[in-house]
Parts: structure tokens; sequence; C-alpha cells
């Protein structure tokens, strides 16, 4: 029997076109997919779409619709063999991540991909993205997937989802994946890094925490950052966790004002993290005196993990942990190969 792909549409450039009158830019039908991209009809898969709709540009992306892509996931799951996600660039690895943390026992491959530029343009790359997906999407090996987690296939690589950043606004490689090289790469043959692959427990079967709390703030430091500016955020009302990005490896200042700040924030047991400003290496806390009080303060440093895996992560988190301890644990512990562990790194 073919094998089965479901494409779930959920907006982004790469389901534009040309309006022939207009010329401007529309959303083209995704059941007229097969029109767009006739390459598709030579595939040995069944393959289905699905649109949100509305369908986002994804800068609209919620968590509401991290649920929506998690149900769609759900919901197909037995009767789909991969699952293909269409989604803008600009908050892909945000999404990706959540996703990797949502979906639990995942046992088929959920590719995100987008473009570019439209796929009813001349130079799109949307078309190569889009074929490629679904082909990796696809594939088996003893009727087993080959890939069984949640990735982003993207200028000819395919990445761990929770490991993306978009790097470029204009590059069709836009997607990089700074401490962890690319899953597979697509020449004229698709090499797979198997050596990374995640050992995948067949005794967990597939569930969603569709519960993610977004009772979260940033805390972006810089040189002259204004006590007025960090106490606004501190004291946002309910907030449960705070994600502060520091310098290099993971140092901020030390002034007195700024500990007793974060201070008040641990006695409230709102959970914090650090997370590097740099997009590649580590946060390191204590390697420098000005991460010695992010140390003595409780703050959880979040390792290699990049910003958008550790804020997912942390939205996952809330709901299970109960106390700071709980928490700090949970954060270190590599759950979907988002992090490299802690004693590896050091
Ligand atoms: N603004 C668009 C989006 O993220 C860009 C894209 O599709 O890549 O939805």
């Amino acid at each position: 029997m073919a094998r089965s792909v479901l494409i779930i549409y959920t907006g982004g450039t790469i389901g534009m076109m040309e309006d022939p009158e207009s010329r401007s830019l529309i959303p083209f039908d995704f059941e007229q997919l097969s029109h767009q991209v006739p390459e598709l009809t030579r595939f040995d898969l069944v393959i289905d779409a699905v649109s949100f709709d509305p369908i986002l540009d994804s800068s609209n992306i919620q968590v509401e619709h991290w649920q929506q892509m998690a149900r769609q996931i759900e919901s197909n799951y037995e009767q789909y063999d991969g699952f293909v996600v269409l989604h803008g660039t600009d908050t892909m690895a945000y999404s990706a991540s959540a996703l990797s943390f949502m979906l639990r026992g995942l046992q088929k491959p959920v590719i995100f991909t987008g473009s570019q530029l439209p796929i009813g343009v001349l130079r799109t790359d949307g078309k190569e993205n889009l074929i490629t997906s679904i082909q990796l999407a696809g594939m088996a090996s003893n009727n087993t997937p080959v890939i069984r987690e949640v990735a982003i296939y993207f200028g000819s690589a395919l990445y761990r989802g929770n490991r993306t950043h978009k790097y470029s606004t204009e590059a069709f490689d836009a997607i990089h994946s700074p401490n962890l090289p690319a899953l597979a790469e697509a020449g004229i043959h698709v090499q797979f890094r198997t050596n990374l692959f995640p050992v995948v427990s067949e005794e967990t079967p597939f569930s969603v925490q569709y519960e993610m709390d977004s009772r979260v703030a940033v805390l972006k430091l810089f040189p002259g950052i204004r006590k007025e500016v960090v106490q606004g955020i501190c004291s946002t009302p309910n907030l449960k966790g705070l994600i502060i990005e520091t310098f290099g490896s993971g140092n901020s200042p030390d002034l007195p004002w700024f500990i007793e700040e974060l201070g008040k924030l641990r006695e409230k047991g709102v959970f914090m993290v650090n997370v590097t400003q740099c997009s590649e290496g580590f946060v390191e806390q204590g390697r420098y005196a000005t991460s010695t009080s992010m140390m003595e303060l409780g703050v959880i440093p979040a390792a290699d993990m990049t910003f958008e895996a550790a804020l997912t992560k942390m939205m996952y988190l809330i709901p299970q942990c109960g106390d700071v301890e709980t928490f700090g644990n949970q954060m270190l512990t590599p759950m979907r190969g988002e992090l490299t562990s802690y004693s590896s790194l050091v």
C-alpha cells in the first residue's frame, strides 16, 4: 500500500502566487496543490492537504495555533505516515520547537517547511522545499519512518526543529541550526546523519500536551539598561517565567539594584532561565564573576538551547512543575534533543 502524507497549510509565503491581474501576492487554494506543483503527482504517495482558515502570516502565530497544528496531527496520526507543516519562516523555529515538546512519544515525521519566495513565482525556493519535505515525510525503511521527530527542511538541509533559528531575511538557506549539524543534507542524494537521530522509545504512546503557559517574559540585557526597564518587566502581573538574555557565556551586570530585582522574582517562585545573546555556543554560569549572581539567584542556564527552544520549553514545563527545583531539573534534562547535556559541554 502506498504511504501517505498529510500537508497542513498554516500560511506564509510558500502558499502564495501572483494574482495575474493585480500582480499582488494572494494565497492559492490548497485543494489545487497539484495544479501549482504538478510534480507531486509523480510521487508514489497518497498526499492530502488541509488548510488553516484563515491562513496566517506566521507573525500572528499564538499558542492556540500550535494547539491547532497539534490537533490536526493527533486526529490524523493513525491515518498518515508523515506530516508536512507549511509555515511562514518568521516564527517557524518557534512553532517547530513548541510542537517538538507538545507531541510526546512521536514516532512519525513532522516536517516544517516554507519558502523565501512564493511557490507561484519564477525563482521560487518553495517547490524544492515542498517536494523534498514530502519525500522525507514519506520515507521509510522496513516500514518504519526514517524521521521520527519534528524537523525543519529548508535550503537543502533537514534540521532538528528545536535547534533552529531564522538567521536571514534574504538567503534561501534562511534557517540555521547553530549548535547541531543538519540531520540530513539533500544533494543528488539525501545524506542522513543517523548518529544524530533520536532514540525513540516504542513503548511511549503518542499523546499531546496541549497546555502551554504563555505567562512568560523576556528581559534582554544591554549596556545602559535602566532600573525602571528591569523593574517594569519584573513586575509584570502573574509572571510565571522569565528568560534573561545575557551576554557571552551567560554574564549579566552585578549591580546591586539588578540583583535585588531578580531576587524579588526568585522569592515569588518565578522560574528564570539564562539564555545567551550569542547565536552559537552555550551558557556557562560561573565562568566569569559576572555570572555568579545568576547562580546565586537560582537562574537556570539554558546550556546550548536556542532562545526559541528555551522559551517554548519553559511554556511547556510551567504547567508540570510546582517548584523551582523541579523546573530546573526538567529544563536541564534533554527531552527532544533540544540541548546537549550540561556535563558533556563543560
Ligand atoms: N512573513 C512571512 C511569514 O512568516 C514570511 C514567510 O512566509 O517566510 O509568515
